[in-house]
């Protein structure tokens, strides 16, 4: 992450940030709010290294010198990174014994010293007392950084005297830059972010099997379409209900036709950016010539009904049966 991505991403938080460092007006505490995978742990990062760089450039910290080493791996002596174990309810104590030892002390080398506290909603009541006083008494050169996705469950005191930054959720095409850049599998990308809008619920799903094997089994069943009916209907019971066994599962299924149809929508509207099965262009248009936009639909109309039906708890393999004899209808 440097300046530039975080201020397309997070533009104000970035503005507010860089103001602050250019002046050398940064304020004492920071508090770091929003939902998960927004990139509050790596504004953090980028923040320290930013101080701390020895060839900082306009864009960001150089990333490979001494200090931005030492501060990606966690090796740097004036930078207190705390991080609850992963599950654990709060803070350990030992972890907010070492964070109020630290507090005490100055700088080791560099007359600056950064504390980062990840989940700060897990702090003990002792802990965030210890803090606030260090918040109200701060040494010169120090910063805080808390970072939290529960602002609410914090003293309202620490909120008062940190100034909060609240980060957005990361649009769409965001989230899939970040996906790339992750080296997730392309084809799986679009689906993913167009069926959860969030980056780690999109990140997730691309990486397990089942989803793979949906997205190509949708695919499947919408060739079989494209021949017959009773073709698609076949390869529901023999490929695709084994598969999609819960109406959850069915749901995903219907959302993944669903963009099919969208897609081809959008090709007619010459809106190609849109498009969500981007490797299957060859296929889209193919159909797009014998599909008009009206088809196209009246296909997702149907589908949407059918999503309908499944929220009223009918059984995911008839819905989807249905869905397939009256998708039939409209070739
Ligand atoms: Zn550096």
């Amino acid at each position: 992450m440097d300046w530039q991505q975080l201020s397309k991403e997070q533009q104000t938080v970035a503005k507010v940030l860089q103001h602050a460092i250019d002046r050398k007006e940064l304020a004492h505490a920071y508090l770091l709010e929003g939902p998960a995978g927004t990139g509050k742990h790596e504004t953090a990062m980028l923040v320290t290294q930013t101080l701390f760089c020895e060839q900082p450039t306009d864009l960001g910290p150089c990333l490979t010198c001494r200090n931005c080493r030492r501060i990606a791996s966690g090796n740097h002596p004036d930078v207190i990174w705390v991080v609850p174990e992963e599950g654990a309810a709060s803070i350990k104590k030992e972890q907010i014994a070492y964070l109020m030892k630290e507090f005490a002390y100055h700088s080791v080398e560099s007359g600056r010293k950064v504390f980062i506290i990840e989940q700060a909603e897990k702090m003990t009541a002792q802990a965030e007392n210890s803090l606030l006083k260090f918040i109200e008494e701060p040494h010169s050169g120090t910063l805080a950084l808390l970072i939290t996705e529960r602002i609410h469950q914090l003293l309202d005191t620490i909120i008062s005297r940190c100034q909060v930054l609240s980060f957005v959720p990361l649009s769409d095409h965001a989230i899939i830059r970040r996906m790339t850049e992750e080296g997730l599998p392309q084809p799986l990308l679009k689906p993913a972010v167009a069926l959860t809008h969030d980056y780690e619920e999109a990140a997730r799903l691309s990486r397990t099997e089942w989803f793979a094997e949906a997205r190509s089994q949708v695919l499947q069943l919408l060739k079989g379409l494209c021949k017959s009916t009773e073709a698609a209907q076949l390869y529901i019971y023999e490929k695709f209900a084994p598969n999609f066994d819960d109406n959850q599962k069915m749901t995903v299924g219907l959302d993944l036709m669903l963009y099919w149809y969208r897609d081809l929508l959008s090709l007619h509207l010459n809106r190609r950016e849109e498009v969500v099965y981007e490797d299957q262009m060859d296929r889209l248009k193919e159909q797009m010539l014998s599909f008009s936009s009206d088809q196209a639909v009246q296909a997702m109309s149907l589908i949407l009904d059918a999503r309908k039906q499944l929220d009223a708890h009918v059984n995911g393999v008839s819905v989807m049966e249905r869905l397939v004899i009256r998708l039939g209808g409209i070739r």
